[in-house]
């Protein structure tokens, strides 16, 4: 017998009319269903008019002991499909895991795709698209937290963070603190669903507004990049070689140190080199 496909199925994130006709169809299809949770994962599909299943749970408990059962169901002839609760599997949610099983077992791995938080805030969000880092949801505390907020500062790209309702004001506190009052901040609120808001602003604004509004429902934070840094004065580049070669360097040794630490053009640092006496 030939060995099943692995498929990844977005679900909605909200709006239960954002399945896609090929995602139903999918699930439709599947001998097996790969969730997070049977109960929520059994209502979709009973809104869907799918029935009979077979379910196994895959969460960020049971991910590693599961794959090897759904590797070798699929090398069995299985059709799997994977869904998370909300959104596309494997962004914040299972699926990495599985899908590396799957591939290193030369399993063809396919997807339906369909709503994601974090494509979808990011294309409203006003912020730059062309280029942007997923964060997902920061570490809760301890130095771990500090680390990867202190590698956002200095990120050019927009930064697209997930967050619970409770910890929002905690992490604008954080980023602000970090990231300068200054710098520009969106909260995309209850994507799809009812209530949903683009706030902008701040992230001086965002962390009154955090205290002002209690944040209720699911948010997406998204950090403009930091700026580029300004380049560097002619002063600033004389000065550092005049240093360079009190130090002993000849003005071309200066001008190749003083080019690769400013980042500068080494023809300009060498030209400002020969006019030092
Ligand atoms: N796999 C999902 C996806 O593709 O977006 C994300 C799952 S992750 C466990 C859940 C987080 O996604 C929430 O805490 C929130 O940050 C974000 N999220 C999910 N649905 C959302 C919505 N409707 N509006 C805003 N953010 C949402």
């Amino acid at each position: 017998m030939s060995a099943g496909t692995l498929i990844l199925v977005a679900t909605p994130i909200g709006n239960l009319g954002d399945m896609t006709q090929r995602a139903t169809e999918a699930l439709s299809n599947a001998d097996v269903v790969c969730c997070e949770d049977t109960r929520r994962t059994g209502l979709l599909l009973q809104h869907l008019g799918i029935s009979g299943k077979k379910y196994i749970v895959i969460n960020e408990h049971t991910e590693h002991d599961a794959c090897e059962e759904v590797v070798q169901r699929i090398l069995g002839g299985s059709n799997v499909a994977l869904v998370s609760d909300a959104g596309t599997p494997g962004i914040s949610d299972p699926g990495e895991r599985l899908v590396k099983a799957a591939l290193s077992s030369g399993i063809t791995v396919s997807a339906m795709p369909g709503a994601s938080a974090l494509t979808m805030a990011l294309v409203m969000s006003g912020l730059s698209t062309s280029r942007f880092v997923f964060e997902g949801f920061l570490p809760r505390s301890g130095a771990e937290r500090t680390q990867r907020i202190a590698g956002i500062v200095d990120e050019q790209r927009t930064v697209v963070l997930y967050e619970a309702p409770h910890r929002l004001e905690k992490t604008l506190v954080d980023l602000e603190l970090a990231c300068g009052a200054l710098r520009r901040v969106v909260l995309a609120r209850e994507l799809t669903k009812m209530h949903e808001e683009m706030w902008r602003g701040t992230l001086h604004d965002a962390v009154k507004h955090s205290q002002q509004v209690e944040p209720r429902g699911e948010y997406v934070v998204l950090l403009e990049g930091a700026k580029p840094p300004a380049p560097p004065t002619d002063e600033e580049i004389t000065a550092a070689l005049r240093d360079e070669m009190n130090n002993g360097s000849s003005k071309k040794d200066a001008a190749a140190k003083v080019a690769a630490k400013f980042g500068a053009p080494k023809r300009k640092v060498y030209e400002l080199a020969l006019m030092l006496k």
